[in-house]
Protein backbone atom coordinates (compact mmCIF):
# COMPACT_ATOMS: atom_id res chain seq x y z
CA UNK A 1 0.00 0.00 0.00
CA UNK A 2 1.23 3.46 -1.19
CA UNK A 3 0.72 5.85 2.10
CA UNK A 4 -0.85 9.11 1.95
CA UNK A 5 1.80 10.76 4.13
CA UNK A 6 5.27 8.53 5.34
CA UNK A 7 8.06 9.87 8.30
CA UNK A 8 11.30 9.68 6.65
CA UNK A 9 13.87 8.41 9.42
CA UNK A 10 17.29 7.69 8.48
CA UNK A 11 20.48 6.68 10.47
CA UNK A 12 21.50 10.19 11.30
CA UNK A 13 17.93 10.50 12.89
CA UNK A 14 17.85 7.11 14.99
CA UNK A 15 22.09 8.11 15.74
CA UNK A 16 20.50 11.59 17.29
CA UNK A 17 18.27 9.65 19.41
CA UNK A 18 20.49 7.06 20.58
CA UNK A 19 23.13 9.11 21.69
CA UNK A 20 20.12 11.23 23.60
CA UNK A 21 19.50 7.57 25.23
CA UNK A 22 23.32 6.94 26.16
CA UNK A 23 22.74 10.33 28.55
CA UNK A 24 21.33 11.04 31.76
CA UNK A 25 19.05 13.75 30.17
CA UNK A 26 15.80 12.19 29.11
CA UNK A 27 13.59 15.51 30.06
CA UNK A 28 14.58 18.98 30.79
CA UNK A 29 18.12 18.59 29.60
CA UNK A 30 19.96 20.68 26.72
CA UNK A 31 18.67 19.28 23.57
CA UNK A 32 15.19 21.27 23.38
CA UNK A 33 16.56 24.37 23.67
CA UNK A 34 18.77 23.64 20.67
CA UNK A 35 15.49 22.62 18.93
CA UNK A 36 13.68 25.68 19.89
CA UNK A 37 17.06 27.46 19.13
CA UNK A 38 17.19 25.66 15.71
CA UNK A 39 13.80 26.31 14.14
CA UNK A 40 13.84 30.05 15.13
CA UNK A 41 16.72 30.35 13.31
CA UNK A 42 15.00 28.48 10.52
CA UNK A 43 11.96 30.44 10.52
CA UNK A 44 13.23 33.66 11.65
CA UNK A 45 11.39 34.01 14.70
CA UNK A 46 12.08 35.53 17.87
CA UNK A 47 11.43 32.54 20.16
CA UNK A 48 10.19 29.24 20.43
CA UNK A 49 8.79 27.07 23.03
CA UNK A 50 8.99 23.50 22.51
CA UNK A 51 5.99 21.38 23.58
CA UNK A 52 4.30 17.76 23.75
CA UNK A 53 2.37 18.66 20.66
CA UNK A 54 0.86 21.11 18.15
CA UNK A 55 -2.54 20.77 20.12
CA UNK A 56 -0.74 22.17 23.10
CA UNK A 57 1.05 24.63 21.98
CA UNK A 58 -1.90 25.91 20.31
CA UNK A 59 -3.93 25.82 23.64
CA UNK A 60 -0.89 27.52 25.03
CA UNK A 61 -1.07 30.11 22.65
CA UNK A 62 -4.49 30.84 23.44
CA UNK A 63 -4.10 31.17 27.14
CA UNK A 64 -1.25 33.48 26.70
CA UNK A 65 -3.60 35.26 24.67
CA UNK A 66 -5.88 36.09 27.27
CA UNK A 67 -8.44 33.73 26.00
CA UNK A 68 -11.28 32.58 28.79
CA UNK A 69 -15.03 32.05 29.27
CA UNK A 70 -16.59 35.02 27.58
CA UNK A 71 -14.05 34.73 24.27
CA UNK A 72 -14.86 34.56 20.87
CA UNK A 73 -12.28 32.54 18.55
CA UNK A 74 -12.67 31.87 15.13
CA UNK A 75 -11.05 29.82 12.64
CA UNK A 76 -10.98 28.11 9.25
CA UNK A 77 -13.45 25.04 8.93
CA UNK A 78 -11.47 23.62 7.04
CA UNK A 79 -8.61 22.11 9.37
CA UNK A 80 -8.16 19.56 11.63
CA UNK A 81 -10.15 19.41 14.76
CA UNK A 82 -7.40 20.93 17.09
CA UNK A 83 -7.77 24.53 15.71
CA UNK A 84 -10.97 25.09 16.89
CA UNK A 85 -10.62 22.81 20.13
CA UNK A 86 -7.95 24.70 22.00
CA UNK A 87 -10.08 27.72 22.38
CA UNK A 88 -12.94 25.31 23.65
CA UNK A 89 -10.65 23.97 26.12
CA UNK A 90 -9.68 27.63 27.57
CA UNK A 91 -13.94 27.88 27.43
CA UNK A 92 -14.52 30.07 24.57
CA UNK A 93 -16.76 30.54 21.75
CA UNK A 94 -15.11 29.01 18.55
CA UNK A 95 -16.92 30.50 14.93
CA UNK A 96 -15.83 29.23 11.70
CA UNK A 97 -15.20 31.70 9.00
CA UNK A 98 -15.61 30.60 5.21
CA UNK A 99 -12.90 29.34 3.12
CA UNK A 100 -12.15 29.86 -0.94
CA UNK A 101 -12.93 26.54 -2.49
CA UNK A 102 -10.32 26.71 -4.53
CA UNK A 103 -7.47 27.05 -2.17
CA UNK A 104 -8.77 25.96 1.17
CA UNK A 105 -7.65 28.47 3.00
CA UNK A 106 -9.79 31.28 4.90
CA UNK A 107 -11.00 33.89 2.74
CA UNK A 108 -10.37 37.48 3.48
CA UNK A 109 -13.62 38.40 1.79
CA UNK A 110 -15.49 36.35 4.29
CA UNK A 111 -13.77 36.83 6.94
CA UNK A 112 -14.24 41.17 6.13
CA UNK A 113 -17.88 40.59 5.72
CA UNK A 114 -17.84 38.57 9.03
CA UNK A 115 -16.17 41.12 11.00
CA UNK A 116 -18.65 43.56 9.72
CA UNK A 117 -21.16 42.13 10.78
CA UNK A 118 -19.81 41.11 14.00
CA UNK A 119 -18.69 44.81 14.74
CA UNK A 120 -22.39 46.11 14.56
CA UNK A 121 -23.78 42.98 16.92
CA UNK A 122 -20.43 43.25 19.29
CA UNK A 123 -19.88 39.68 19.00
CA UNK A 124 -16.12 40.50 17.45
CA UNK A 125 -13.32 38.04 18.15
CA UNK A 126 -10.64 38.07 20.44
CA UNK A 127 -8.03 35.87 18.39
CA UNK A 128 -8.25 34.64 15.01
CA UNK A 129 -6.74 31.14 14.29
CA UNK A 130 -5.80 30.97 10.80
CA UNK A 131 -4.56 27.84 9.29
CA UNK A 132 -2.00 27.50 5.88
CA UNK A 133 -3.75 24.79 4.55
CA UNK A 134 -1.89 22.12 3.23
CA UNK A 135 1.17 24.17 3.25
CA UNK A 136 0.46 27.30 1.13
CA UNK A 137 0.34 30.70 3.58
CA UNK A 138 -2.83 32.47 3.54
CA UNK A 139 -3.20 36.23 2.87
CA UNK A 140 -1.65 37.10 5.85
CA UNK A 141 -0.79 41.04 5.15
CA UNK A 142 -4.53 41.64 4.56
CA UNK A 143 -5.58 39.07 7.62
CA UNK A 144 -3.13 41.41 9.65
CA UNK A 145 -4.80 44.55 8.50
CA UNK A 146 -8.29 43.18 9.46
CA UNK A 147 -6.53 42.06 12.79
CA UNK A 148 -5.25 46.20 13.63
CA UNK A 149 -8.83 47.73 12.38
CA UNK A 150 -10.68 45.27 14.19
CA UNK A 151 -8.52 44.49 16.94
CA UNK A 152 -8.22 41.08 17.72
CA UNK A 153 -5.13 38.44 17.56
CA UNK A 154 -3.76 36.19 14.79
CA UNK A 155 -2.36 32.39 15.63
CA UNK A 156 -0.88 31.09 12.88
CA UNK A 157 -1.87 27.29 12.49
CA UNK A 158 1.24 26.12 10.77
CA UNK A 159 0.98 22.45 11.60
CA UNK A 160 1.78 21.96 7.21
CA UNK A 161 3.72 24.97 6.86
CA UNK A 162 6.81 24.54 8.25
CA UNK A 163 8.87 25.54 5.28
CA UNK A 164 6.59 27.72 3.26
CA UNK A 165 7.60 31.20 2.91
CA UNK A 166 4.94 34.17 2.49
CA UNK A 167 5.95 37.28 0.78
CA UNK A 168 9.19 35.90 0.50
CA UNK A 169 9.93 35.49 4.24
CA UNK A 170 9.87 32.08 6.36
CA UNK A 171 6.62 31.27 7.92
CA UNK A 172 7.04 31.30 11.19
CA UNK A 173 8.66 34.96 12.00
CA UNK A 174 5.10 36.17 13.17
CA UNK A 175 5.77 39.25 10.85
CA UNK A 176 1.79 39.35 10.42
CA UNK A 177 0.43 37.27 13.89
CA UNK A 178 1.44 36.79 17.11
CA UNK A 179 2.03 33.59 17.63
CA UNK A 180 2.88 30.85 15.31
CA UNK A 181 2.37 27.52 16.04
CA UNK A 182 4.39 24.26 14.20
CA UNK A 183 3.48 20.41 14.98
CA UNK A 184 5.70 17.59 14.67
CA UNK A 185 3.48 14.89 14.70
CA UNK A 186 4.77 11.73 12.25
CA UNK A 187 2.86 12.88 9.27
CA UNK A 188 3.98 16.07 9.17
CA UNK A 189 6.92 17.86 7.25
CA UNK A 190 9.62 17.73 10.47
CA UNK A 191 8.19 14.19 12.54
CA UNK A 192 9.34 13.95 16.54
CA UNK A 193 6.50 11.40 16.73
CA UNK A 194 4.71 13.65 18.66
CA UNK A 195 5.75 17.68 19.14
CA UNK A 196 5.25 20.89 18.58
CA UNK A 197 6.22 24.54 19.03
CA UNK A 198 5.01 27.96 19.41
CA UNK A 199 7.36 30.86 17.62
CA UNK A 200 6.82 34.42 19.26
CA UNK A 201 8.42 37.44 18.85
CA UNK A 202 6.92 38.93 22.33
CA UNK A 203 8.97 37.46 25.68
CA UNK A 204 6.14 38.42 27.71
CA UNK A 205 3.96 35.79 25.74
CA UNK A 206 6.82 33.54 25.57
CA UNK A 207 7.38 33.88 29.34
CA UNK A 208 3.70 32.78 29.60
CA UNK A 209 3.48 30.07 27.44
CA UNK A 210 6.86 28.93 29.19
CA UNK A 211 5.92 28.79 32.98
CA UNK A 212 2.27 26.85 31.22
CA UNK A 213 4.23 24.16 29.77
CA UNK A 214 5.56 23.33 33.16
CA UNK A 215 2.61 23.56 35.75
CA UNK A 216 2.70 27.47 36.29
CA UNK A 217 6.01 26.39 38.16
CA UNK A 218 9.40 28.47 38.77
CA UNK A 219 12.39 28.37 40.97
CA UNK A 220 12.92 32.58 40.27
CA UNK A 221 10.50 33.62 42.88
CA UNK A 222 11.72 37.07 43.32
CA UNK A 223 11.42 38.63 46.64
CA UNK A 224 8.73 36.09 47.62
CA UNK A 225 8.15 36.05 51.72
CA UNK A 226 7.54 31.96 51.49
CA UNK A 227 11.42 31.38 50.23
CA UNK A 228 13.00 29.15 52.82
CA UNK A 229 16.01 27.51 51.05
CA UNK A 230 17.90 27.01 47.55
CA UNK A 231 15.14 24.28 47.20
CA UNK A 232 11.87 26.28 46.95
CA UNK A 233 9.84 26.59 43.80
CA UNK A 234 6.68 27.68 43.08
CA UNK A 235 3.33 27.44 41.32
CA UNK A 236 2.22 31.03 39.77
CA UNK A 237 -0.38 29.83 37.49
CA UNK A 238 -2.44 26.62 36.58
CA UNK A 239 -0.34 25.34 34.20
CA UNK A 240 0.24 21.45 32.79
CA UNK A 241 2.94 19.38 31.84
CA UNK A 242 3.01 20.07 27.92
CA UNK A 243 6.91 19.37 27.91
CA UNK A 244 8.80 17.60 24.83
CA UNK A 245 11.11 15.42 25.99
CA UNK A 246 15.03 15.31 25.02
CA UNK A 247 14.59 11.88 22.44
CA UNK A 248 11.77 14.21 20.52
CA UNK A 249 13.96 17.22 20.05
CA UNK A 250 16.95 15.18 18.60
CA UNK A 251 15.04 13.68 16.08
CA UNK A 252 13.38 17.07 15.38
CA UNK A 253 17.05 18.64 15.23
CA UNK A 254 18.35 15.42 12.84
CA UNK A 255 15.11 16.41 10.53
CA UNK A 256 15.24 19.66 10.61
CA UNK A 257 18.49 19.36 8.89
CA UNK A 258 17.00 17.23 6.25
CA UNK A 259 13.86 19.47 5.77
CA UNK A 260 15.52 21.56 2.48
CA UNK A 261 16.09 18.34 1.42
CA UNK A 262 12.35 17.17 1.97
CA UNK A 263 11.60 20.60 0.20
CA UNK A 264 12.84 19.81 -2.75
CA UNK A 265 11.84 16.61 -3.33
CA UNK A 266 8.23 17.30 -2.42
CA UNK A 267 8.07 20.81 -4.89
CA UNK A 268 9.48 17.34 -7.61
CA UNK A 269 7.08 15.18 -7.32
CA UNK A 270 4.41 17.99 -7.41
CA UNK A 271 5.37 19.00 -10.66
CA UNK A 272 5.84 15.72 -11.95
CA UNK A 273 1.89 15.05 -10.81
CA UNK A 274 1.08 18.88 -12.16
CA UNK A 275 2.87 17.86 -15.10
CA UNK A 276 0.93 14.36 -15.57
CA UNK A 277 -2.53 15.56 -14.35
CA UNK A 278 -2.52 18.04 -17.10
CA UNK A 279 -6.27 18.39 -18.04
CA UNK A 280 -7.62 15.40 -16.89
CA UNK A 281 -10.53 14.15 -14.54
CA UNK A 282 -8.96 16.16 -11.50
CA UNK A 283 -7.31 19.35 -10.76
CA UNK A 284 -5.46 20.42 -7.94
CA UNK A 285 -5.86 23.45 -5.83
CA UNK A 286 -4.53 26.23 -6.75
CA UNK A 287 -1.42 27.85 -5.45
CA UNK A 288 -0.30 31.22 -6.42
CA UNK A 289 3.02 30.25 -5.30
CA UNK A 290 3.89 26.72 -5.59
CA UNK A 291 7.38 27.84 -4.82
CA UNK A 292 6.55 29.20 -1.62
CA UNK A 293 4.05 26.20 -0.40
CA UNK A 294 5.71 23.67 2.33
CA UNK A 295 3.44 21.29 0.39
CA UNK A 296 2.41 19.12 3.67
CA UNK A 297 -0.21 17.51 1.05
CA UNK A 298 -1.31 17.35 -2.44
CA UNK A 299 -4.64 18.13 -3.02
CA UNK A 300 -6.45 17.73 -6.01
CA UNK A 301 -10.37 18.63 -6.85
CA UNK A 302 -12.70 16.33 -8.33
CA UNK A 303 -15.91 17.38 -10.55
CA UNK A 304 -18.37 16.25 -8.00
CA UNK A 305 -18.52 13.98 -4.99
CA UNK A 306 -19.14 10.78 -6.58
CA UNK A 307 -16.25 11.37 -8.95
CA UNK A 308 -14.53 12.01 -5.49
CA UNK A 309 -15.87 8.66 -4.22
CA UNK A 310 -15.14 6.81 -7.18
CA UNK A 311 -11.37 7.56 -7.42
CA UNK A 312 -11.00 6.82 -3.71
CA UNK A 313 -12.27 3.78 -4.17
CA UNK A 314 -10.00 3.08 -7.35
CA UNK A 315 -6.95 4.16 -5.67
CA UNK A 316 -7.99 1.93 -2.74
CA UNK A 317 -8.24 -1.17 -4.46
CA UNK A 318 -4.66 -0.56 -6.92
CA UNK A 319 -2.92 -0.37 -3.50
CA UNK A 320 -2.71 3.51 -2.92
CA UNK A 321 -3.82 5.30 0.27
CA UNK A 322 -5.53 8.53 -0.77
CA UNK A 323 -6.87 10.53 2.01
CA UNK A 324 -9.95 13.66 2.01
CA UNK A 325 -8.31 16.74 3.73
CA UNK A 326 -11.14 17.69 5.61
CA UNK A 327 -14.48 16.89 6.56
CA UNK A 328 -15.71 21.11 8.05
CA UNK A 329 -14.98 20.80 11.64
CA UNK A 330 -18.17 21.93 12.83
CA UNK A 331 -20.13 18.91 11.08
CA UNK A 332 -18.74 17.33 14.33
CA UNK A 333 -21.00 15.74 16.57
CA UNK A 334 -19.24 17.39 19.37
CA UNK A 335 -19.59 20.81 17.02
CA UNK A 336 -22.94 20.24 16.23
CA UNK A 337 -23.99 19.94 20.10
CA UNK A 338 -22.36 23.89 19.99
CA UNK A 339 -25.49 24.42 17.96
CA UNK A 340 -23.82 24.39 14.30
CA UNK A 341 -25.50 22.97 11.54
CA UNK A 342 -24.96 21.86 7.59
CA UNK A 343 -25.02 24.52 5.70
CA UNK A 344 -22.93 27.39 7.63
CA UNK A 345 -20.30 27.70 5.36
CA UNK A 346 -21.09 26.80 1.99
CA UNK A 347 -17.34 26.70 0.19
CA UNK A 348 -15.91 24.89 2.49
CA UNK A 349 -18.84 22.09 2.30
CA UNK A 350 -18.63 22.65 -1.50
CA UNK A 351 -14.63 22.17 -1.02
CA UNK A 352 -14.87 19.31 1.08
CA UNK A 353 -17.32 17.24 -0.91
CA UNK A 354 -14.76 16.94 -3.68
CA UNK A 355 -11.28 17.23 -2.44
CA UNK A 356 -8.89 14.22 -2.93
CA UNK A 357 -5.30 13.95 -1.18
CA UNK A 358 -3.34 12.32 -3.35
CA UNK A 359 0.07 10.36 -1.57
CA UNK A 360 2.98 12.77 -1.30
CA UNK A 361 5.92 12.14 0.70
CA UNK A 362 9.92 11.89 0.27
CA UNK A 363 9.50 7.90 0.37
CA UNK A 364 7.49 8.07 -2.92
CA UNK A 365 8.68 7.68 -5.90
CA UNK A 366 8.48 9.12 -9.67
CA UNK A 367 6.90 5.58 -10.60
CA UNK A 368 4.49 5.80 -7.61
CA UNK A 369 3.16 8.98 -9.21
CA UNK A 370 3.12 7.64 -12.41
CA UNK A 371 0.98 4.88 -11.05
CA UNK A 372 -0.94 7.42 -9.45
CA UNK A 373 -2.19 9.47 -11.98
CA UNK A 374 -2.54 6.57 -14.54
CA UNK A 375 -5.38 5.31 -12.08
CA UNK A 376 -7.12 8.53 -12.05
CA UNK A 377 -6.40 9.50 -15.91
CA UNK A 378 -7.99 5.82 -16.45
CA UNK A 379 -10.98 5.90 -14.83
CA UNK A 380 -14.46 5.87 -15.98
CA UNK A 381 -14.65 9.51 -15.42
CA UNK A 382 -11.24 10.19 -17.15
C1 LIG B 1 -1.63 17.97 12.75
C2 LIG B 1 -2.40 19.21 12.95
C3 LIG B 1 -2.67 19.72 14.22
C4 LIG B 1 -2.37 18.98 15.47
O1 LIG B 1 -1.04 18.69 15.60
P1 LIG B 1 -0.56 17.71 16.78
O2 LIG B 1 0.93 17.97 16.83
O3 LIG B 1 -0.89 16.32 16.34
O4 LIG B 1 -1.25 18.10 18.02
C5 LIG B 1 -3.31 20.94 14.33
N1 LIG B 1 -3.69 21.62 13.24
C6 LIG B 1 -3.46 21.16 12.00
C7 LIG B 1 -3.88 21.98 10.82
C8 LIG B 1 -2.83 19.93 11.82
O5 LIG B 1 -2.64 19.45 10.59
Amino acid sequence: MIPYACPDINQDDISAVIEVLRTDWLTQGPVVPRFERAVVDYCQAGFGVAVSSATAALHLACLALQVGPGSRVWTSPNTFVASANCARYCGAEVDFVDIDAETGNLSVLSLSTKLVIASQNGTLPQVLVVVHFAGQACEMAEIARLAQQYGFKVIEDASHALGACYQGEPVGNCRFSDITVFSFHAVKLVACGEGGMACCKDPALVERMRLLRSHGVTREHGADEAWDGPWYYQQQLLGFNYRMTEMQAALGLSQLARLPQFLQQRRQLVAQYTALLGSGAVSPLQTPEAEASAWHLYVVRCRDAEERRYYFEQLRVNDIAANVHYIPVYWQPYYCTLGFERGYCLQAELYYATALTLPLHTRLGTVDVEQIVSVLNSGEFA
